[in-house]
């Protein structure tokens, strides 16, 4: 099992390395002319999307924890070789899920933690800092099981945090604080209470990134919170009328009231493992699902400051997170399609790469071969029509009832072939992202 597993890594080593040798080899004078535009408005830094990952395990350990976690045989550990095997097969169709737990810890989280360690599989917890310092033992369980941990701001409160970003920024380094005086870990990872739809504009995303923070939204919402005790059967049947994708980060609870998504925990993993798909933890190379943002925000509050950016940023500095403090100099890394003569360029939250798929906008795609997008209010649906065939359908559920434009990060290799169009040649590279469609 320990060799197949020193295979798969090998393998891993070898296709991406395979895949920066192709793109030093055929376009380095592009690449250099690419690094040459800097896009002064984004601060988002390149390593954002460095394809090495899922090797290292994920947020920053301090060499203690690192080596109590190398010896434990944890489930994580077996879940992140199972994602390294993943880019293995990138393209494949291989399909992750990474089930997230936020609010907590609570009472409710070791019996997750019970349940997560009998299927032998991993997962996040977006923890509160006001938990972590009620509930230390059980923030340290987490991390000594191998799973996840991020920051979900300490004490949650709507008005405080999206009233001004000086008090998220606040709340963001207390609990990075107090999960790293519990567990030795220094997090990258991020969710907004209430996800970032309408709570955060540009400034929140910017300030975070520039920070060195991974913000993830999700893309299945079980529905746990949308009422005080939803029922467990309730739960399943919402997780099991989501829609399906390759990469499932699914929003699920473990805080307080919570009894239901326990209880409906065996059977979420159950379907999920019946449709095929592997567990994973978000690590730092775990592109995130973030939702656009808002045309209109449920706040009105004054625009970040540079000073409240920077204070965030030298707090990530000075505990050794990889932020980027000029956001000015920052590349933002584009991902160019060609057809012919014809190309289409696309920009960062336009196209992803995740556990190995390259994942592009729907509408930008489809409208750049010449098809159309429409959006079937009705059913919450969004439609992409070629060749007056309608060829791709995506449930659209939470952008519909706020009205916003809409769009969807697909599988590249297999909406294409949908449009009967194949690839010829791709190279995806830190300096290079260029993909060329068969004609
Ligand atoms: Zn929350």
């Amino acid at each position: 099992m320990r060799r197949i597993c020193r295979f798969a890594i090998c393998m891993v080593i070898v296709w991406f390395g395979l895949l920066e040798l192709i793109g030093m080899l055929s376009l380095g004078s592009n690449a250099a002319n690419q690094q040459e535009q800097v896009q002064a408005s984004h601060s988002m830094s390149s390593s954002y999307y460095e394809t090495k990952p899922l090797l290292a395990t994920h947020a920053a350990y301090d060499t203690k924890s690192q080596q109590q976690l190398d010896q434990k045989k944890s489930a994580a550990f077996a879940s992140h070789q199972e994602a390294s095997r993943t880019i293995e097969k990138a393209e494949t169709n291989q399909k992750i899920v990474y089930l997230t737990f936020d609010d907590g810890p609570s009472k409710y989280t070791p019996l997750v933690l019970d349940i997560l360690q009998k299927e032998g599989i991993a997962a996040t917890f977006f923890v509160l800092g006001k938990q972590v310092l009620n509930q230390p033992a059980i923030a340290k369980r987490i991390i000594d099981e191998g799973h996840s941990i991020g920051n979900h701001t300490f004490n949650h409160k709507y008005e405080q945090l999206y009233g001004s970003f000086s008090e998220f920024a606040e709340q963001v380094m207390k609990t990075d604080e107090a999960i790293y005086q519990t567990t030795g870990v220094r997090t990258n990872l991020l969710r907004a209470p209430g996800g970032t739809f309408t709570n955060f504009d540009q400034g929140y995303f910017d300030a975070l990134a520039q920070a060195g923070y991974h913000v993830h939204d999700w893309n299945v919402d079980s529905g746990d919170s949308k009422k005080q005790g939803v029922p467990a059967s309730e739960i399943v049947a919402t997780i099991k009328s989501s829609k399906l994708a390759n990469k499932l980060n699914v929003l699920l609870h473990d805080s307080a009231g919570h009894a239901e998504s326990v209880k409906a925990l065996p059977a979420i993993i159950q379907y999920y493992k019946s449709k095929g798909y592997v567990f994973a933890p978000i690590t730092d190379e775990v592109d995130p699902i973030q939702f656009k943002v808002a045309s209109k925000l449920k706040w009105s509050r004054p625009q970040v400051t540079k000073t409240e950016k920077t204070k965030l940023a030298s707090f990530s500095e000075q505990r050794g997170r990889e932020g980027s403090m000029q956001p000015e100099e920052a590349i933002e890394q584009e991902m160019i399609l060609h057809r012919g003569t014809e190309s289409l360029v696309l920009r960062r939250g336009e196209y992803s790469l995740t556990g190995g798929f390259i994942e592009v906008s729907l509408s930008k795609l489809t409208s750049w071969l010449g098809g159309s997008i429409e959006f079937d209010t009705e059913h919450g649906e969004l439609k992409a029509f070629y060749d007056g065939n309608q060829v791709v359908t995506y449930a659209s559920k939470g952008a519909k009832a706020a009205g916003t434009e809409l769009d969807h990060l697909v599988p590249v290799r297999a909406t294409l072939q949908k449009f009967g169009i194949g690839i010829a040649k791709y190279v995806y590279n830190d300096k290079q992202r260029e993909i060329w469609l068969a004609d």
